[in-house]
């Protein structure tokens, strides 16, 4: 999924427009609904690929218009993340009850609201490819098995998420940063230097099979997964 399209239902123009921004810096495309009708109506017309649903709007709230989205054969399978202002227990459980996929509490930083985002696309990302194949490599990510020349290669769950993400993004630098973000999320706290500690482990792995180059690193960018040597 290149381009997401993520609708943004919230009535307080001054968060949208936060949300816009941050979203498109992001290469995500945004459409925009202040009320929860604009909202259903979008979510129909455009299918969007997930939703940011900010729970108190003016008129219909959006807990409803996540009911009516959730019970509905071609919208209920669209991800969506609620935005609320109340930390409220009791609110965030009838929401996840309702069918809600996440939940933000305002203020958020963008910085988190785009981890969860991409976590959740990521979800989908992955039922979408069963197995990936690269160079020598097959990764299944039902089973979780990797094999090189068909020989089973033992990892660690974190190895093997950061395989997966650097499989599904083929020939892509990520910063340290970005694999933090996308592969740990935003809810653990890990050092930079964590991401080393696990791209090693994962390059021993693979060296025993010959495939450590496919394990990248660009100077002072960060690390790329491809089967052609960097020479
Ligand atoms: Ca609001």
């Amino acid at each position: 999924m290149s381009t997401p399209t993520i609708l943004v239902v919230e009535d307080e123009s001054a968060i949208r427009e936060m949300l816009c921004f941050t979203l498109q810096a992001a290469e995500m495309t945004v459409l925009e609904a202040g009320n929860a009708e604009q909202g259903w109506q979008l979510a129909l017309t455009s299918m969007p690929d997930l939703i940011l649903l900010d729970w108190m709007l003016p008129g219909v709230p959006g807990v409803s218009l996540l009911s009516r989205l959730k019970v509905h054969d071609k919208l209920k399978h669209i991800p969506v993340i609620m935005l609320t202002a109340r930390a409220d227990e009791v609110d965030q459980l009838q929401g996840f009850d309702m069918g809600a996929d996440d939940y933000v509490t305002k203020p958020f930083s963008p910085r988190t609201l785009l981890a969860r985002i991409r976590a959740l696309l990521r979800r989908l990302d992955d039922g979408v490819g069963e197995v990936i194949v690269a160079g020598r490599m097959r990764l299944d990510n039902t089973s979780h098995r990797l094999t090189i020349d068909g020989d089973e290669v033992k990892l660690g769950p974190k190895e093997f998420r950061l395989l997966q993400f650097f499989m599904l993004h083929i020939n892509r630098v990520f910063t340290r940063n970005q694999l933090l973000d996308e592969v740990w999320g935003d809810r653990v706290v890990v050092e930079d230097r964590t991401i080393d500690v696990h791209i090693r482990r994962l390059r021993r792995a693979l060296e025993e099979h010959g495939c450590e180059s496919y394990i990248q690193t660009i100077r002072g960018s960060g690390y790329r997964f491809s089967v052609i040597d960097p020479d």
